[in-house]
C-alpha cells in the first residue's frame, strides 16, 4: 500500500435484518479496491436518535486506503445502494448507512463531504465503537476519541459482542 491513509467508517442499520446487513457490509468493506480492512469493532445496539423505527445496530471499521476521501465516499455510497437504501425523507429508517468519520488527520468541507463527520463527537453509537477500535485516534479540532466519551455517557447503548 503506497501512500495510504487510515480511515474510519461508521456503519448503521435498523431495517430488515440489521445484524445480517452489518455482516455483509463488513465483507464488502473487506473487498474495497486499493483498501485493506484493518479492524472492525464490536456491535452496539441503540434506540434511534432524531429518527424513527426499530433499534439501530452500529459498528466502526478502520481501513487503510489508497483511495481519496471522495473516492472512498463514492464506494461507500455504492455499497449503501446495493443494500437497497431508500431516502424518502431526512433521517428515514435505513437499511444501511455508511459514514466516513475520519480520513487521516484531514479536515474536509465540501457540499458532498464533511470530515470529520460533523455529528460523530455527539453520538455514543459512533464514539463507543470508535474507541474500541482506536481509543487514541484524534478527531481534528476536538482531540482524542477516549476523551470525548465522557460527553456521551448519558446515552443508553448496549454492546452486543465482546
Ligand atoms: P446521515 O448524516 O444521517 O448519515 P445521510 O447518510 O442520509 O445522513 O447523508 C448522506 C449525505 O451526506 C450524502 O449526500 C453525503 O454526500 C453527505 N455527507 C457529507 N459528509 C459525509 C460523511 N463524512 N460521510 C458520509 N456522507 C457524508
Ligand atoms: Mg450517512
Amino acid at each position: 500500500m503506497i501512500d495510504s491513509s487510515p480511515a474510519f467508517i461508521g456503519l448503521g442499520a435498523n431495517l430488515g435484518d440489521p445484524l445480517a446487513t452489518l455482516a455483509a457490509a463488513r465483507a464488502e468493506l473487506a473487498r474495497l479496491p486499493r483498501t485493506v480492512l484493518r479492524r472492525f469493532s464490536p456491535l452496539y445496539r441503540s434506540a434511534p436518535i432524531d429518527a424513527t423505527g426499530p433499534d439501530f445496530i452500529n459498528a466502526v471499521a478502520l481501513v487503510d486506503t489508497e483511495l481519496s476521501a471522495p473516492a472512498l465516499l463514492a464506494e461507500l455510497q455504492r455499497i449503501e445502494a446495493t443494500f437497497g437504501r431508500l431516502r424518502p425523507y431526512r433521517n428515514a429508517p435505513r437499511t444501511l448507512d455508511l459514514d466516513l468519520l475520519l480520513y487521516g488527520d484531514e479536515r474536509i468541507d465540501t457540499p458532498q463531504l464533511t470530515v470529520p463527520h460533523p455529528r460523530l463527537h455527539r453520538r455514543a453509537f459512533v464514539l463507543r465503537p470508535l474507541s474500541d477500535v482506536a481509543p487514541d485516534a484524534v478527531v481534528p479540532g476536538l482531540g482524542r476519541v477516549d476523551a470525548l466519551l465522557d460527553g456521551v455517557a448519558d446515552q443508553p447503548i448496549e454492546r452486543l459482542s465482546p
